[in-house]
């Protein structure tokens, strides 16, 4: 049986599965993963298809999605079952009054794939509130638990998404906090702004959630299936972090040129992936084709209705090429690439 896979993605690309199975218990998932293993046959996990590239020949073998629920809260604990819809668990997070989440609010996908990339927005990411995260692991054959600790979380990245045939993510536990209607500290020089207050204060935490939604609204980062600047997988790429040397060598072509630059850790400095796309001359809208940038962020890739996944990556490509010509500096795709590579 082939099942389309495009219409279970953000960007509705990609082509058929050999096999799609829906777990809707933890059981149902862990049954699924051992019969795959044991007949050998490849697997691909899907939550909500908002952050994967799934190349036009499809997937040959079984695409396992993840429809589980279960949203837990105990005073500032929060356990999420790993196909609960991550920005309705945030809102009620918001709803019942506990900070934490509120700056992730508008994610697409599953609560189960927050860790995977270490998700985050606006100065938040998920490493700061998960306490653990229970998983099976194939290699073992059982579900195991995993603390914050062991879950190597960095920008954009886990041990889940290094080693991405090994866990499959089934619960998802975070400690909140209840600051008494407040939000965390206002970390990103945007919200401040937009909100009236200095970097570090703290706002209601309605406020905090409804301007971030306004905010990524305005960038096309909340999902609209209407709207073809939303038919995306997000940011394309993340941004460089480069070390001592690779900065100073991109300074220096810069000429009058200011990048954006923040500290990365001992020697290391991110800078803007949209501000090297923009800069390297590709604007908003950027393309002619099926595939162009977003109208809206020049960070997003999308599919204006008849594309494949072949002119994405081929908008994908002149775009990192771009900016490695104008720039020196090389652009690394943040969506999870299945059967295709830029
Ligand atoms: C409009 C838009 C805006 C976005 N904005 C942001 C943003 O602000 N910040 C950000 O970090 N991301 C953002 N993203 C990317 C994306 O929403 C997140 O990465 C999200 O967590 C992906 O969840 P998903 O359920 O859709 O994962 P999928 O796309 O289904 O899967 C992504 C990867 O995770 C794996 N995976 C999924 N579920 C599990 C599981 N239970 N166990 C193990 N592996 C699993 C898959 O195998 C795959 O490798 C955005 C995407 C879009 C379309």
């Amino acid at each position: 049986m082939d099942a389309p896979l495009a219409p279970l993605t953000t960007l509705r690309l990609g082509g058929p599965a050999r096999r799609l199975v829906t777990a809707g218990t933890d059981a149902e998932v862990v049954a699924a993963v051992r019969a795959a293993d044991a007949a050998g046959e490849p697997l691909l996990v899907l939550g909500g298809g908002s952050n994967l590239v799934i190349g036009d020949a499809g997937f040959p073998g079984t695409v396992l999605r993840i429809a589980t629920e279960g949203f837990a809260l105990d005073g500032t604990l929060l356990e999420l079952a790993a196909g609960e819809v991550w920005s309705d668990a945030v809102a009620r997070t918001v709803a019942a009054g506990l900070a934490g989440l509120e700056f992730l609010a508008g994610i697409p996908g599953s609560a189960g794939a927050t860790p995977v990339q270490n998700v985050g927005a606006y100065g938040q990411e998920v490493a700061e509130s998960i306490t653990e995260v229970v998983a099976y692991d194939r290699l073992l054959g059982e579900s195991v638990t995993l603390a914050n600790a062991d879950c190597a979380f960095s920008y954009r990245h886990s041990r889940f998404k290094a080693d991405p045939d090994r866990y499959v993510v089934l619960r998802v536990r975070f400690r909140l906090a209840d600051e008494g209607g407040l939000s965390s500290p206002v970390k990103y020089a945007e919200v401040a702004r937009a909100m009236g207050v200095e970097p570090e204060q703290r706002v209601k935490l309605g406020d905090a959630h409804a301007e971030v939604l306004r905010l990524r609204a305005g960038k096309g980062m909340v999902l609209d299936a209407a709207d073809h600047d939303t038919w995306s997988a997000g940011s394309f790429f993340t941004n460089p972090v480069l070390t001592d040397a690779q900065f100073a060598a991109f300074t220096a072509r810069l000429g009058d040129l200011r990048a954006p630059a923040y500290p990365a850790g001992e020697g290391l400095t991110k800078t803007s992936a949209a501000w090297l796309i923009d800069n390297a001359g590709f604007r908003k809208g950027h393309g002619s084709g099926p595939a162009t940038l977003s109208t809206k962020h020049t960070l997003a890739l999308t599919n204006r209705g008849s594309a494949t996944t072949e002119d994405l990556l081929a908008l994908a490509r002149e775009v990192r090429d771009g900016v490695r010509a104008a720039f020196g500096v090389e652009l690394v795709n943040e969506p999870v690439m299945v059967g295709v590579s830029l």
